[in-house]
């Protein structure tokens, strides 16, 4: 690579409004509501005003419908690498069996084979969940990478929330015991690195020496605070990981582009009040930031480009 900065990533993982709804706990998420036909012409014509190829990571059931396959059609065909999200995009998985885990990946896997899409390599645990037994089913299967670490003591809070302003029958709550993780999160690295199973891994990034999250939906929260606060907020956690050398991994969600008209059902969503022409502004005004410190790509060749600067840095034996 002949640009002199460093390397860095910018993913979607494409929640739809039925997965938000199932965290919340809103038995409306059987219907299976969505919001791609009108999400997935914005993430494209982001993408592309941004100059960027991406990664967006897929959830199988919506990759096994028209419209998810539609979408996995569009992104491919623009450059962008398709990940897995997993099936049912259950923010519990690490709660379940090794099999149960196998076939959340493996559906997945062949619905977006299925749509069209070159077989994915990458793999972004729903809710930032993850374990020892799915990063071995990820090797097993040749993946090149996991894309699902959290380094934030925020996860316990952020359950709290949850528990809160969600309606939850007691099994819910049980199944929801790990959700976003625990404290213990923020000890983990925040730079990729292989994990003790060989897999490669890239930490969703959060700023360093505080391990607060910035990613986009965390950002919107803020904007809808104050626009002033939250530009300042990125600004600081771009400089803090050029000045140590974390190249950032920056995660959007469809909601970041979309306001409460394309998703009445996501009112409770926090930022869904601000007007999506507003957000997209913002969110290509924090792309740009990224970029005039580092290269952007997707998170595949970010991890493939950030583990082999590693290994020619490593002393020869
Ligand atoms: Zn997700």
């Amino acid at each position: 690579m002949t640009d002199h900065r460093p390397v860095a990533s910018l993913s979607f993982d494409l929640d739809n409004v039925w997965s938000f709804l199932k965290t919340h706990g809103d038995p409306e998420w059987e219907t299976r509501p969505s919001y791609l036909t009108t999400a997935t012409p914005r993430i494209v014509e982001f993408l592309g005003e941004s100059g960027l190829r991406s990664t967006v990571f897929v959830i199988g059931a919506d990759a096994d419908r028209d419209d998810g396959a539609e979408a996995v059609r569009a992104f491919a065909a623009g450059g962008h690498e398709i990940g897995n999200h997993s099936y049912e995009h259950e923010p519990w998985l690490q709660r379940y069996s090794a099999d149960r885990v196998a076939a959340e990946i493996d559906r997945t896997h062949a619905a977006i084979v299925a749509a069209g899409a070159p077989a994915p390599t990458g793999f972004r645990g729903p809710g930032y969940s993850t374990s020892a037994t799915l990063e071995r089913l990820l090797v097993e299967r040749g993946y090149a990478y996991d894309a699902s670490t959290f380094p934030t003591w925020i996860g316990p809070l952020a359950r709290a929330h949850h528990f809160r302003t969600a309606t939850l029958t007691a099994e819910q709550r049980a199944d929801r015991g790990q959700l976003f993780g625990g404290a213990h999160q923020a000890l983990l690295p925040l730079r990729p690195h292989r994990s003790a199973s060989g897999i490669a891994e890239l930490p969703v990034t959060t700023m360093p020496l505080l391990r607060i999250p910035i990613h986009g939906s965390y950002l919107m929260q803020l904007y809808a605070v104050s626009p002033r606060v939250a530009r300042l907020y990125f600004s600081t956690a771009v400089r803090l990981c050029r000045a140590r050398g974390i190249g950032m991994t920056m995660l959007l969600h469809p909601t970041d582009l979309l306001d409460r008209r394309d998703a009445p059902a996501l009112d409770f969503f926090p930022g869904m009040g601000v007007p999506a022409r507003e957000k997209f502004a913002f969110m290509r005004w924090v792309t740009a930031a990224m970029q005039r410190h580092f290269t952007v790509l997707g998170t595949r060749d970010h991890v493939l480009h950030a583990l082999e600067a590693e290994s020619s840095c490593a002393p020869v034996p």
